[in-house]
């Protein structure tokens, strides 16, 4: 289906791929993987989505729909070999170009309804930033009783926050400063620490059953790993080119777990679209235009995000 694209979110991937900070990238390239806007055109054989209706397009544009993951609604572990949205080789072998863009055309079964509940501009970031945070928060069941900890507070981390608030668990912030307190308090974080203070390290050992790492550069893992209760998990969705170093210690004492999680299945993207619109949960947007994109990668690297930039396709009409 054609999708004529109103909004797109800028994700920090979209600025560590165009810089080819993960690998070498056919140039020239269209970024972007947080896409809404309305269907323009069908083909004969959609069924799903009609003509006007709201949608959206993350990360993946498909997948080999035959492999386990597939078959399970996990298409985000296909084993056969998935389609991203953008920089990915295509069915066809062109390399697809992502939601910097007027226009994209999709298959329908990677086509998110987003209701109208959520407004039009807020609702793209939800296709990368609030499913990869979603997901590993379901997954590891955040929920009463449990205590989270959200490392970042940018476009990611601030969805961390708001989802793992309305699941129900204790949440707390660990941002390089102090800064975006109020912020990460009123987003419904409990607690907010400084990881640039070193009693923030001390005071907090033991304490997480759950850490969401969203930071987009190394991070010292031992520190993080130690404010893990007994059998607590620290799961990195944040993707830096340079490895995560971790201390056997680190992870034998207290039985911890160091995982990773990458975006969210078709599915579970819907599930997540819906319990936003139910719950009122909506990212934090500045929204620009197209000419504003340099600016805001250098923003966004400078950690000074309020929370996700969101290009306004219209600027490129
Ligand atoms: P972002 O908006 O730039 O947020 C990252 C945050 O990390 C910053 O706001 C900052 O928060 C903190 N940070 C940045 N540099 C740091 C440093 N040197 N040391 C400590 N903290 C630092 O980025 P994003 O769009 O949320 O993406 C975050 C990461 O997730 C990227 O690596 C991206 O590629 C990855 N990602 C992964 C998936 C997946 O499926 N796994 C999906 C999307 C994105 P504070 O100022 O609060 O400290
Ligand atoms: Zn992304
Ligand atoms: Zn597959």
């Amino acid at each position: 289906m054609l999708i004529e694209i109103r909004y797109a979110g800028i994700c920090h991937s979209d600025i560590h791929t165009v810089r080819s900070e993960w690998g070498p990238v056919a140039y020239p390239l269209t970024v972007g993987h947080e896409i809404v806007g309305r269907v323009a055109e069908v083909g004969p054989d959609v069924t799903r989505h009609a003509v006007g209706e709201r949608v959206g397009v993350g990360c993946m544009v498909n997948s080999c729909r035959e492999c386990e993951a597939c078959r399970d609604g996990q298409e985000q572990y296909c084993t056969g070999g998935n389609t991203m949205t953008y920089a990915g080789v295509d069915r066809d072998g062109t390399v697809t170009q992502g939601g910097y863009s007027t226009h994209v055309v999709v298959d329908e079964d990677f086509v998110l309804r987003v209701p109208e509940a959520i407004p039009y501009e807020a609702a793209a970031p939800l296709l990368c930033a609030g499913i990869t945070t979603y997901s590993p928060l379901r997954h590891w069941k955040a929920g009463p009783g449990s205590k989270v900890a959200v490392v970042g507070l940018g476009g990611l981390g601030h969805m961390a926050v708001k989802i793992a608030a309305a699941l129900g668990a204790e949440v707390t912030v660990l941002s390089q400063t102090l800064n975006k307190k109020d912020d990460g308090l009123a987003f419904g974080a409990e607690h907010y620490y400084a990881t640039g203070d070193k009693a923030t390290f001390q005071a907090l050992q033991n304490t997480f059953d759950l850490i969401i790492n969203t930071v987009s550069a190394p991070i010292k893992m031992s520190s993080y790993l130690r404010l893990l209760r007994l059998d607590g998990v620290f799961v990195t969705v944040g993707a830096p080119p340079q490895p995560l170093e971790v201390p056997a210690f680190a992870l034998i004492n207290s039985r911890r777990s160091f995982a990773g999680s990458n975006i969210g299945g078709i599915a579970e993207t819907q599930e997540m679209l819906d319990f936003c619109a139910e719950r009122g949960i909506a990212p934090e947007v500045e929204v620009i235009g197209a000419d504003a994109v340099n600016e805001a990668y250098e923003r966004v690297l400078a950690s000074d995000v309020r929370y996700r930039f969101v290009i306004d396709v219209d600027t490129l009409r």
